[in-house]
């Protein structure tokens, strides 16, 4: 363990979900910004990030609404991350922001480490009210960490395919599949609008700081490290 519980946080986060509060956090969060316009994030232990937050309906006016998704994409990219939900930065409201543009200049074992991973460029995306089910029993088991968590990731087995439902920022309907790599950040940032972080389903055994995950993880089939660390691999999960 570590001792810094003196440390006073400088994030000002909310668990209220009325439509006053909402519109409150999400103001103070835009009046407070620095001049990059970058938020503060909320990391493991704040209670907005265990709250089920306000389905989008109207607290924010439209240019309210860009004004913080914008702030959530340069927050995501600076990061940086692939995906940012609202209570990630203190605001229980049903939003996220994902962005994985994956580079195209790769040598040929990065470019294969993405190809076992089905990552491919996704984004950049703004979801309102999101959920999702699964559209096939096959899962994938793999690393991921959470800007929320940081310093660490976790082997998750999540559906391979899933069923997207909610609104983009115009207001239009989404009815989507997804699947690999994308489908992954999808369901990752709808769990945190329901208060769910990715460790609560992680396999904890794989639990692994990021230095550990570039040495000894990160070229290796998740089976490799299930092995090595003790946990299983569901046989659910394609590679
Ligand atoms: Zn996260």
């Amino acid at each position: 363990m570590s001792g810094r519980a003196d440390e006073v946080p400088a994030v000002a986060s909310s668990t209220g979900t009325s439509a006053t509060a909402v519109r409150n956090a999400v103001r103070r969060l835009l009046d407070t910004a620095g001049a990059d316009g970058i938020l503060p994030i909320v990391e493991a232990g704040d209670p907005v990030l265990r709250t089920v937050c306000a389905p989008v309906d109207g607290q924010l006016d439209d240019a309210e609404l860009r004004a913080f998704a914008d702030a959530l994409h340069r927050t995501m990219r600076s990061a940086p991350g692939v995906g940012l939900a609202a209570p990630q930065v203190g605001v229980p409201l049903r939003m996220f922001v994902a962005e994985d543009p994956v580079p195209s200049q790769l040598d040929e074992a990065a470019a294969g480490r993405l190809t076992v991973r089905r990552r491919v460029p996704f984004g950049p995306r703004v979801v309102l009210n999101a959920s999702y089910t699964a559209t096939t029993d096959a899962t994938a088991s793999f690393y991921e960490g959470c800007l929320s968590v940081p310093g660490y990731q976790a082997v998750v087995d999540r559906p391979l395919t899933i069923a997207l439902a909610g609104h983009d920022l115009a207001g239009g309907a989404l009815d989507e599949e997804l699947s690999g790599w994308p489908a992954r950040i999808v369901a990752h940032e709808s769990d945190h609008l329901d208060g769910v972080l990715y460790l609560d389903t992680a396999q904890m055994r794989s639990l692994a700081t990021n230095d550990a995950v570039a040495r000894w993880w990160g070229r290796a089939d998740t089976r490799e490290a299930a092995a090595a660390l003790g946990f299983e691999v569901p046989a659910t999960s394609v590679f």
